[in-house]
C-alpha cells in the first residue's frame, strides 16, 4: 500500500473535518474488509483514511415505529444475531447471515456494505425488497434515500464525497408479510452470488390474493435492481402457480447481466426466472408456516374447552 495519513474522529462533526480537509483524497473506512483490499490492489490510493470506528452512536440499533432504525457501523453479525432483527425482521437477518464468513461479518458495517456500491452483494436486494431508506449526512445537512435509487452505476453511488451514511431505516411492514433472500452458490459457500433474489410479498385477508410485492435481484446487472414489471404481474391477482412463473419469466426481461467467473450472462437471466419464482414460493411458504402456528393454539383452546364442558 501507499503510505496515508490515519484519522480518528471521535464524532460525526469532526468526520465532516476530516472530509472538508481532504475532499476527494479522503475515504472513510469502517470495516475496511472491501476497502483495505482495494488499496493493496492500489485500485485506490488515499492520501488520508477517515476512520468511523471511534465515532461514537452509529452502531445501534433500535425499535422505531414498528421498524428499525440501524447505525451505519452495525455490523453484519449484529445484524444476524440481534433478537429484535430476528424477531421483527427475519429477512434482513437471515440475508445478513448469508453474506461471505463470520470473520467478514465481524467486521463489515451496514454502510459500508452500501457504500462499496458492489451489485455481488447480498444485503441491498432484500433492503430494496423491505423499502429501506438511508440517511447520507454532511456538514450542509441530512438527506434521506431510498436503497432502491441509491446505486447509480458498476461501484457507483449517488453518495457526495462530502457525505457519509449515518443510518439505515427499514419500515413497518404490512400485516401478514413475508419475505425471501435466495442466492445461488454453485462455487463456494461464503462466495458472491451468481444471481441473488430478495422477496417481499402481503396476502389479503383470505390469503388468497396479492396485495403487494416487492422484487429486487443481485448480480444481475451492473446495480442492484428492482423488478417493477416482475411485481405487477402479481399485485391484485390470486396465488397460483403460473402467477409466479409468469413473474420470473417477467423479472428475467428486467435485467441485464454481466458474464464473468460465476457464469456467463445468458446462464444468470435463465437463472433469475427460476430464483423469482422460488424466493416467492419460500415467501408464500413463510406466510402459510405462520398461519398454521396461529390457527394451532386456537384448536388447541377450543379442543380444551369442549373437554371442560363435556366434564360438567
Ligand atoms: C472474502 C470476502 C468475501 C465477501 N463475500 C461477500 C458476500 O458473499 N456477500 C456480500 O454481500 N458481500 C461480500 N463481501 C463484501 C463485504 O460485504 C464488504 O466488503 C463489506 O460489506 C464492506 O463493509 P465495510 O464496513 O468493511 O466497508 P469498508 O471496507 O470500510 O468500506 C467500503 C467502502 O465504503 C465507504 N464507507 C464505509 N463506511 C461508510 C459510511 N458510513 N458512509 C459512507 N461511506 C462509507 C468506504 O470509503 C469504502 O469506499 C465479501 C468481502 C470479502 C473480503
Amino acid at each position: 500500500m501507499t503510505p496515508f495519513e490515519y484519522l480518528t474522529p471521535r464524532s460525526v462533526k469532526e468526520v465532516y473535518g476530516g472530509l472538508k480537509q481532504y475532499g476527494s483524497e479522503g475515504k472513510l473506512v469502517a470495516g475496511g474488509t472491501a476497502l483495505i483490499i482495494m488499496m493493496k490492489q492500489r485500485l485506490v490510493r488515499p492520501v488520508a483514511l477517515i476512520s468511523l470506528r471511534s465515532v461514537r452512536g452509529l452502531d445501534q440499533i433500535s425499535a422505531d415505529d414498528g421498524g428499525l432504525k440501524i447505525g451505519s457501523l452495525v455490523t453484519h453479525r449484529e445484524l444476524e444475531t440481534n433478537a429484535l432483527v430476528k424477531r421483527r425482521f427475519p429477512l434482513l437477518a437471515d440475508t445478513y447471515r448469508k453474506v461471505a464468513t463470520i470473520r467478514i461479518r465481524n467486521m463489515a458495517t451496514v454502510g459500508g456494505g452500501l457504500a462499496h456500491g458492489d451489485p455481488n452483494q447480498d444485503p441491498p436486494p432484500s433492503l430494496i425488497a423491505l423499502s429501506a431508506t438511508l440517511k447520507a449526512s454532511s456538514a450542509e445537512g441530512s438527506r434521506v434515500i431510498p436503497v432502491e435509487e441509491f446505486f447509480k452505476d458498476y461501484y457507483e453511488t449517488v453518495l457526495k464525497p462530502e457525505e457519509l451514511i449515518t443510518e439505515v431505516n427499514i419500515p413497518k411492514q404490512a400485516a401478514g408479510s413475508a419475505g425471501a433472500f435466495i442466492k445461488f452458490l454453485p462455487r463456494t459457500a461464503d462466495d458472491y452470488a451468481t444471481v441473488s433474489a430478495a422477496v417481499m410479498v402481503s396476502l389479503d385477508k383470505a390469503k388468497k390474493v396479492f396485495q403487494d410485492v416487492r422484487i429486487a435481484l443481485g448480480s444481475a446487472g451492473v446495480t442492484p435492481i428492482r423488478a417493477i414489471q416482475a411485481e405487477a404481474v402479481l399485485r391484485g391477482q390470486p396465488v397460483k402457480p403460473e402467477g409466479l412463473r409468469e413473474a420470473g419469466e417477467k423479472a428475467k426481461g428486467e435485467v441485464d447481466p454481466i458474464s464473468d467467473i460465476r457464469g456467463s450472462a445468458g446462464y444468470k437471466k435463465e437463472m433469475v426466472g427460476v430464483f423469482v419464482r422460488r424466493a416467492l414460493e419460500q415467501a408464500l411458504g413463510e406466510l402459510r408456516k405462520a398461519a398454521r402456528a396461529v390457527s394451532k393454539p386456537k384448536a388447541k383452546a377450543k379442543k380444551s374447552s369442549t373437554r371442560r364442558k363435556g366434564r360438567k
